[in-house]
């Protein structure tokens, strides 16, 4: 991409650690037409119409979360919408969200999935993609769903009161047609015959509170769920992706099916990395999602995965329910609907908890939270990185601000309020983010409108290798 320097910049962002794929440098970074249009060394300055001080601040690319539920269109809305769960994702510094197929009607066809696009449209104040619900029983629906510009599609091995469950025949069937396209299936991998005797057995026993959910959620659910999804995956050539990791038990799993030559990516949640059962023991139904939080020892397994790069790619799984939709089950742990809000914390947290206290350097941060999923979800064409030609999607975050969470002050309360997150100190703020070089948050304030955030359609062909090197552009 050439750059005209007789023409001003509308935006400078001057002295910020630009976090490149590379690692993290000291520099410039100006932005016009809402891409990122040059890189330049530190005290070499272009005109532009704004200027950005950065100093002290991370410049990142904007986190793209594979995974979150807005619950749009239909009777959900008031749990979450594509207003307020973009306006926490501004907030979070998330600037690409990838929302699951999850709302009324499900998200199977090219009419479900153009009648969500024009709620969305006119709501979101951030970029989204979206995924479509594995279409089991009309499979000519996949290349529908793959023409209307969905990213993949999920399955569920749980039972799930939304979504059916999938076990055998039809799944397989459904992975040798997505084969046949060249996409991929993300799995809910739980074993629901396991967890649901298990639970039925623990309700009549008359057993409930967190640790009871835990109990009732075995690791082996989700380990034999994945090793069946490998299976199958080995047999149809199926590339798989498997959602929200929450037992590290099952990494020699994911690793044996590696070795065999699957192609499977795997993510896990902020909050399998930074709660455990003594959270979930406390908050009770406040905590309740599936899979569970597990124990401390699992999390540093989990920890390890990360490090490792076992673990590809970090997701939210934001999925808010109203403070009333706790309370009203009276602490009956089996009654509450599963599900934690999260895309507003999960930058700061993984500057607390990784950054700060694990010394994750913050270009592998960006790399589990942008680059990743932005290649994997066929957006890495515009997005996840901050290189010359790139959409200007950034966030500039203090790493050193330290703070406490508060859900009575944040930018999701409206829709809930009460969370494990209640009273977290954190060290790590997102400051500004900007979607293609506007700005969406700046200190405290969400500041969109809606209905200025884009779908993006996936580009799988063209995306540029991980190490295609034109990254730091014009850096002089
Ligand atoms: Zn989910």
């Amino acid at each position: 991409m050439k750059t005209d320097f007789h023409a001003a910049m509308d935006v400078l962002i001057t002295g910020g650690a630009l976090v490149l794929e590379s690692g993290t440098v000291q520099g410039n970074l100006a932005i016009r037409n809402g891409k990122i249009a040059a890189i330049l060394a530190e005290g070499v300055e272009l005109p532009a119409q704004r200027r950005i001080d950065a100093r002290h601040l991370l410049v990142f690319p904007g986190v793209v979360d594979p995974h979150v539920h807005f619950k749009e269109p239909g009777p959900g809305r008031i749990r979450e919408d594509f207003l307020s769960g973009t306006r926490q994702a501004a907030a979070g510094g998330v600037t690409t969200t990838v929302e699951m197929p999850l709302s009324q009607p499900l998200v199977t066809s090219r009419a479900s999935f153009m009648h969500k696009y024009e709620v969305a449209k006119s709501q979101v104040v951030t970029d989204y993609a979206l995924w479509g619900l594995l279409p089991a029983d009309d499979l000519d629906r996949i290349e529908e769903l793959i023409d209307c510009g969905c990213v993949a599609f999920k399955a569920f091995l749980s039972t799930d009161p939304d979504a059916p469950k999938l076990t055998g025949y039809k799944l397989l069937e459904a992975m040798k047609e997505v084969r046949r396209h060249n996409r991929f299936i993300g799995f809910h991998a739980e074993n629901a015959d396991i967890i649901d005797s298990t639970a039925a057995a623990m309700a009549a026993a008359g057993l409930s509170g967190g640790l009871a959910h835990l109990q009732s959620r075995p690791d082996i659910a989700e380990m034999e769920a994945i090793s069946r999804i490998a299976l199958f995956a080995e047999e149809t050539g199926c590339d798989v992706h498997i959602c929200h990791l929450s037992s590290g038990r099952a990494r020699d799993i994911i690793r044996q099916a590696r070795g065999r030559g699957v192609s499977m990516t795997v993510e896990t949640l902020p909050s399998y990395l930074v709660l455990d059962d003594a959270d979930l023991d406390r908050w009770g139904v406040f905590a309740k999602c599936n899979p569970p939080i597990r124990s401390r020892e699992n999390q540093e397994v989990l920890w390890d995965m990360v490090l490792k790069g076992e673990i590809n790619m970090l997701g939210s799984d934001h999925c808010p329910y109203t403070d009333d939709d706790r309370l009203k089950h009276k602490g009956d742990i089996w009654a509450v609907p599963p599900g934690l809000p999260g895309i507003e914390l999960m930058l700061p947290l993984m500057l607390d908890a990784g950054l700060n206290q694990r010394g994750i350097k913050p270009e592998k941060l960006a790399h589990l939270m942008s680059s990743a999923p932005a290649r994997r979800f066929g957006l890495g064409t515009r997005k996840g990185a901050v290189r010359v030609g790139m959409d200007a999607d950034l966030v500039l975050a203090d790493p050193n601000h330290c703070w406490v969470y508060e859900g009575a002050r944040s930018v999701g309360k409206q829709k809930s309020s009460l969370t494990p997150w209640e009273g977290k100190a954190l060290k790590g703020q997102v400051i500004e983010t900007m979607v293609r070089g506007h700005t969406v948050f700046r200190e405290g304030e969400v500041c969109a409108d809606p209905g200025t955030g884009e779908l993006i359609r996936p580009e799988f062909n063209c995306i540029p290798s991980e190490d295609a090197g034109n990254e730091r552009g014009i850096l002089r």
